[in-house]
């Protein structure tokens, strides 16, 4: 028989990492899935190298840091050495984290809820949606690209094999550049292919710097402007594969004659950017409301906001959302009336709505088990 969680926390962050500890003391079962290689990864990706880390607090708050344990130390150290401690502070406590694990989707009703993930479906009586302010975009083409990776953790993955980066930024460029090291490393003369949609590239001087020194030192980079993802497939050997239109051509006649090169989809990275949690929430049916005029003073009129009860659960029952997720406010429903929440997106903010997800959590399966 399938095994049923109490509680399946989606993001590793410190609103999961954090959800999951309090779990774990509460003696619920449990587990966070993770996409990246290990919890915190998206603070680990997104805060720029030796970036000290402060344990803000929002000057009209009058809780303390809920859970002390996670709250980053008063003299600020920088963003790798808090990292490491909290990865420390997991394996230590010996949290369930399920890393390289995408959440897809939430099927099922009422009391038994079914994660969707990239490994497979997960039961749960509850779901905490803890996977912060910032989803990286997928690609649209027609079929399906999930396989496609939208970051490198890895770059040695790359080593012997002709890789395509799709995305015109600097994060595409910084993902170019790790890519070329590893291969000049290895000796791999095997080009890395950049396209982007657009004419031209865009990314700032201090990337352009350290992308053009990895090309002076032998670095082999094909550039594809002007080229536009269109198809994800599966070839008759069975490898899942992402064509991209190079180049076309529209003829009077209506005729389209193109270039396209196929690749397969595991040496392909999109850095297409991101966005809110918005189209998450709406594939999975929580409910948002948009800002009437008047209405919002932190959002802007016609913003939609998520609504959430003051346990923070949404309008899915049993579907819990923590931290970055719901910043920088929400529409809050209590007592009947429904109001404009100010959250603001910081590590204090994620782990106090953490631990009055997991005090809610707590209550209702306690009196539900009572009840049985
Ligand atoms: C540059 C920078 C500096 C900052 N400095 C500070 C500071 O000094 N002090 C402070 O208090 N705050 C700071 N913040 C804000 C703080 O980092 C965020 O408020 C906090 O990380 C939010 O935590 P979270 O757990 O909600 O989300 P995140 O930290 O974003 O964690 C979400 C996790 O979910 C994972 N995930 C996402 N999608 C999926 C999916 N589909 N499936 C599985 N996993 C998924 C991600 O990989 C990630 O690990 C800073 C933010 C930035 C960008």
């Amino acid at each position: 028989m399938d095994e049923i969680y109490d509680v399946v926390i989606v993001g590793g962050g410190p609103a999961g990492v954090a959800t999951a500890y309090l779990c774990h003391k509460s003696g619920l079962k449990y587990l966070l899935i993770e996409e990246g290689k290990s919890v915190f990864q998206g603070i680990a990706n997104t805060y720029p190298e030796g970036k000290n880390v402060y344990p803000s607090r929002p000057k009209d708050s009058p809780e303390p840091f809920l859970v002390e344990e996670l709250r980053p130390p008063d003299k600020p150290v920088a963003v790798e050495k808090y990292v490491q401690y909290v990865q420390h502070f997991v394996q230590h406590e010996n949290l369930a984290v399920q890393t390289d694990t995408q959440f897809e989707d939430i099927k099922g009703e009422r009391d038994i809820l079914t994660v969707q993930t990239s490994k497979g479906a997960i039961k749960a009586r509850k779901v905490v949606l803890a996977f912060g302010s910032s989803i990286p975009k997928e690609l649209t083409v027609y079929g399906d690209a999930k396989m496609v990776a939208k970051t490198v953790d890895d770059p040695k993955k790359y080593v012997g094999n002709r890789t395509l980066v799709i995305g015109g930024g600097n994060s595409a460029a910084d993902v170019i550049i790790s890519i070329l090291k590893e291969k000049r490393n290895a000796n791999d003369k095997e080009p890395v292919y950049w396209a982007h949609i657009s004419e031209t590239f865009d990314v700032n001087k201090e990337t352009a710097q350290r992308l053009g020194e990895e090309i002076l030192l032998g670095g082999n980079i094909r550039l594809l402007p002007g080229a536009t993802p269109r198809i994800g497939e599966v070839d008759e050997e069975g490898v899942d594969r992402l064509v991209i239109r190079t180049s076309e051509v529209r003829q009077p006649d209506g005729i389209e004659i193109y270039n396209a090169m196929s690749f397969p989809m595991k040496n392909v990275i999109a850095c297409i950017g991101s966005q809110g949690p918005l189209p998450i929430f709406d594939r999975i049916g929580v409910q948002t409301i948009a800002c009437a005029e008047g209405v919002c003073q932190v959002a802007k009129e016609g913003d939609r906001l998520i609504l959430l009860t003051a346990d923070f659960e949404s309008t899915r029952k049993g579907v819990y959302v923590a931290g970055g997720a719901i910043s920088p406010s929400y529409m809050r429903i209590s007592g009947g009336t429904i109001q404009e929440q100010k959250h603001p997106n910081l590590i204090y903010t994620a782990i106090n709505d953490a631990y009055h997800v997991v005090e809610a959590i707590r209550k209702k399966l306690k009196s539900v088990k009572g009840e049985r």
